[in-house]
């Protein structure tokens, strides 16, 4: 049997159209969800994600703005910048796109984002939240599988889900996530001694490694659902998962392309974070 190879665009598409249809109906109310995207420096990857993140901000309604920084901007100036818009009412949602150059300390930046306007979720207090299962912002990456999974009805409750990979942004809280979806959920990473043989395992399998084409048919079980978060180069610099689509093929039961899949649906999420973090601040006020 070939394994279904899901149709991400097909899935962005349909839910970005609802976003759509949510934006518009908050603008009769006299709401626009706003999202400040900011970059520190010139990294080539980090500027295609930034434009992309606009793009789609657009495509649904969204008003965004890109703060370009250079390389050389001090911890300092890249503080007061967040701190003006936590404050800024038409801005709901902050983004500042990772990697920050060497100079800048990540978690001072991060802790300094408005928790209401983190729609990264990667603030503490919004971590803190998704370990205990308290409703809030849901990290974009690990949603978006969760979306993926639930629009293609794959049933998780009482299955073992295996998550290759123990990142703040994507293995972990793509191991709570799938735990809060009632999983069985084993977590693997650099130092699992036989990977094949827990992989093989799974009936839900998600690889975050960062490495091109690693999972092999070996690691895989017959029928089981296959998430390729990963997002590396081949040897001819063509963009690939880490999952080896061709090797795994007759494994598989069902497994998303890259790209194609999950990274836009990681964008998507963001739309949708951004939404709820504009309807939460117009149920409470503005927040600071
Ligand atoms: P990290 O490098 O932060 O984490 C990689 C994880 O993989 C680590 O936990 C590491 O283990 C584990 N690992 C490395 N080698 C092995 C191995 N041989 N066997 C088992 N586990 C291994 O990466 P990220 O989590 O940030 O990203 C993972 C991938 O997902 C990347 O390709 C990235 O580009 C992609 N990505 C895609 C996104 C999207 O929108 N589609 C968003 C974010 C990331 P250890 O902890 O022991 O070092």
């Amino acid at each position: 049997m070939t394994a279904q190879i899901i149709n991400g665009k097909e899935l962005v598409r349909s839910i970005r159209e609802e976003i759509k249809q949510e934006v518009q109906e908050m603008a009769h109310e006299g709401t626009q969800p706003g999202l400040a995207v900011v970059l520190v420096g010139e990294d080539p990857a980090s500027s295609v994600y930034v434009r992309n993140k606009a793009k789609a901000c657009e495509e649904v309604g969204i008003y965004s703005e890109v703060h370009k920084l250079p390389a050389e901007t001090t911890e300092l100036e890249l503080l007061t910048l967040i701190g003006q818009l936590n404050k800024d009412e038409k801005i709901h949602g902050i983004l500042v796109q990772l990697p920050l150059p060497k100079h800048i300390d990540e978690d001072i930046v991060i802790d300094s984002i408005s928790v209401h306007k983190d729609v990264d979720c990667f603030h503490p207090v919004n971590v803190g939240n998704l370990v205990i299962g308290k409703p809030g912002m849901l990290p974009c990456t690990p949603s978006g599988v969760i979306e993926i999974l639930h629009r293609m009805e794959v049933p998780l409750a009482g299955k073992h889900a295996v998550v290759i990979g123990r990142s703040n942004i994507v293995g972990k809280p793509m191991a709570l996530l799938l735990l809060q979806e009632h999983a069985t959920v084993t977590i693997c990473h650099s130092r699992t001694k036989d990977l094949a043989e827990i992989t093989k395992q799974a009936d839900v399998l998600v690889a975050a490694v960062g490495r091109a084409k690693m999972i092999k048919r070996e690691h895989v079980k017959e029928g089981a659902v296959v998430i390729d978060v990963g997002m590396n180069r081949d040897e001819h610099g063509k963009l690939c998962g880490d999952v080896d689509l061709d090797d795994v093929l007759e494994t598989a039961g069902m497994i998303t392309p890259v790209p194609g899949c999950v990274g836009p649906m990681t964008i998507t999420m963001l739309l949708k974070n951004t939404v709820a973090a504009a309807k939460q601040a117009g149920a409470y006020g503005s927040h600071s």
